[in-house]
C-alpha cells in the first residue's frame, strides 16, 4: 500500500512525524523501536443489556502508549468507527503532547466502538461501568488516568469514578479528570482545550504583528472545543468570521455574535439558519481567506487533497490529527504557520494535570489561578517550540514532536531498560 493509500489512517500519521522527527534528533534506534510501540494495549468486550431487553456486546480499547514519565493520560473517545490504529495514534499523540507541556505524565487513550447518539443515558452508563470494571486494573491514579475525548462528558467521568471507587471501597477522585465540580473537577477544566488555543493564537497573531481586532477566525467544529476556542477568541476581541459543522456553516464578515450562535444551536439543534449571519457551503468555508484556522472537530480534514485550497495565515488545530502527514509539505510551501495539534489542544490535559493534583491535594485552586497558570505554560511551550524551530531549521511541528521525542528518550536512557 502506498502512503497515499494509507493517508487517512492516524497511526500512519502519527508513525510519519515520528520518523521525521527522530531522524533529525538522530535518536537511538532502539529508543526508537519503544517509543514507536505502545507499552501496553488493552481490548475487552463489554456484554451490555439494551434498554429494549436485548444484549449487545461492545468492544473497547485501552493503549498505554508511554509510561515513562509518568501514569498514562488521555481520554476515552466513544464512537461508531473508533479503531485499534486510531487508538494507538491518539495514545502516542498524547506521550508528545504531555512532554511538549512538560507534564508528568505519559500517554494512553481509550475507545468504545459505539454510537452516543443512539444510545439512551442509561445504556451509556452500563457501557462505561463495565468497560471500568473490566479496565480496573490498569487504571488508577498511578497508573492510568482517563479523560472525556468525543462521544464522553463529565458525567461519564463521574460514572467512571463511581465505578472505580466502588470496587476500591473509597472514593478514588484522581482515577480520571475532566470530572463535574462537585466530584472533584477542576474551575476552567471545561474550557481549557479552548482557551489554550486562544492563548497559542494570541501569540502566534503576537509574531505576525496582527491586531487581534484585525484578526478573522474561521473554526470548525462547535462542540467541546470548537465552541469555547470560538468564544473566548470573540471574546478576545478577534472576528470570528464563520463556524462550521457537519451540517453546514455561517457567515458573517463582521463577526459572528458566539454566545447568540450557541443560544440558537440550543433552541434548534443546529448552526444553520442564525440570523446573526449567512448560510455558506461547509466545505468552502473551510477555505476562506483568514487569518487564523482552527479546525477543532475532527481527523483528516485537511489532506493531499485540499492543502493547497487553504488560505489561513496561522493553522491552530484544535482537534487531534486533523491534518494528514502528505499535507504537511503543501502547507509548508504555502508558509501557513501551524499550531501543530500536541501544541495547540494541549490546554486540555494541561488542566487535567492540575485537576489530578487538585485531587491528590484535597484544595481546591479559583478559576483565575487555573487560567493564569493554563497562560503560563501554553506561553512557555508555544515558545519552545517557535524557538526549536528557528534553531533547528524544521517547521513548528516536526520541533514540537522533536522537543517532545527528547524529553521522553532523555526519561528513558536515565531511567533504563529493566530486564
Ligand atoms: N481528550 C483530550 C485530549 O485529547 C484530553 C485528555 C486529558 O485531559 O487527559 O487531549
Amino acid at each position: 500500500m502506498s502512503a497515499h493509500d494509507d493517508e487517512l489512517n492516524p497511526l500512519q500519521a502519527a508513525e510519519a512525524r515520528f520518523d521525521l522527527a527522530a531522524e533529525a534528533l538522530d535518536l537511538d534506534a532502539g529508543i526508537a523501536k519503544i517509543l514507536r510501540t505502545p507499552s501496553r494495549e488493552v481490548t475487552v468486550y463489554i456484554p451490555v443489556e439494551l434498554d429494549d431487553g436485548r444484549i449487545e456486546v461492545f468492544t473497547g480499547y485501552r493503549v498505554q502508549h508511554s509510561i515513562a514519565r509518568g501514569p498514562a493520560k488521555g481520554g476515552i473517545r466513544y464512537a461508531p468507527d473508533v479503531t485499534l490504529d486510531e487508538v494507538r495514534a491518539l495514545a502516542s499523540w498524547m506521550t508528545w503532547k504531555c512532554a511538549v507541556v512538560n507534564i508528568p505524565y505519559g500517554g494512553g487513550k481509550g475507545g468504545v466502538i459505539c454510537d452516543p447518539a443512539i444510545l439512551s443515558q442509561r445504556e451509556l452508563e452500563r457501557i462505561t461501568r463495565r468497560y471500568t470494571a473490566e479496565m480496573m486494573d490498569v487504571i488508577g491514579p498511578e497508573l492510568d488516568v482517563p479523560a472525556p475525548d468525543m462521544g464522553t462528558n463529565q458525567q461519564t467521568m463521574a460514572w467512571i469514578m463511581d465505578t472505580y471507587s466502588m470496587h476500591k471501597r473509597h472514593t478514588v477522585t484522581a482515577v480520571v479528570t475532566g470530572k463535574p465540580l462537585d466530584l472533584g473537577g477542576s474551575r476552567g477544566r471545561t474550557e481549557a482545550t479552548g482557551r489554550g488555543c486562544l492563548f497559542v493564537t494570541l501569540e502566534a497573531l503576537k509574531k505576525f504583528g496582527i491586531e487581534r481586532e484585525q484578526a478573522r477566525v474561521v473554526v470548525q467544529g462547535f462542540g467541546n472545543v470548537g465552541g469555547q476556542a470560538a468564544r473566548l477568541m470573540a471574546q478576545a476581541g478577534m472576528k470570528v468570521v464563520s463556524v462550521i459543522e457537519w451540517d453546514g456553516a455561517v457567515y458573517n464578515a463582521g463577526g459572528l455574535d458566539i454566545e447568540k450562535l450557541m443560544a440558537h444551536r440550543v433552541e434548534t439543534g443546529s448552526i444553520v439558519d442564525f440570523p446573526g449571519g449567512e448560510n455558506i457551503d461547509k466545505e468552502e468555508a473551510l477555505y476562506l481567506e483568514c487569518d487564523v484556522l482552527v479546525p477543532a472537530a475532527k481527523e483528516n480534514v485537511i489532506t493531499s487533497g485540499n492543502a493547497h485550497r487553504i488560505r489561513a495565515r496561522i493553522l491552530t488545530e484544535g482537534a487531534n490529527g486533523p491534518t494528514t502527514a502528505p499535507a504537511d509539505p503543501v502547507l509548508k510551501e504555502k508558509g501557513v504557520f501551524v499550531i501543530p495539534d500536541i501544541l495547540a489542544n494541549a490546554g486540555g490535559v494541561t488542566v487535567s494535570y492540575f485537576e489530578w493534583v487538585q485531587d491528590r491535594q484535597g484544595y481546591f485552586w479559583n478559576e483565575q489561578l487555573v487560567n493564569d497558570r493554563l497562560e503560563e505554560m501554553m506561553v512557555a511551550s508555544f515558545r519552545d517550540v517557535v524557538s526549536y524551530a528557528g534553531k533547528h531549521g524544521v517547521d513548528n511541528r516536526t520541533a514540537a514532536y522533536m522537543l517532545a521525542i527528547d524529553r521522553v528518550a532523555f526519561t528513558i536512557k536515565l531511567r533504563g531498560l529493566y530486564a
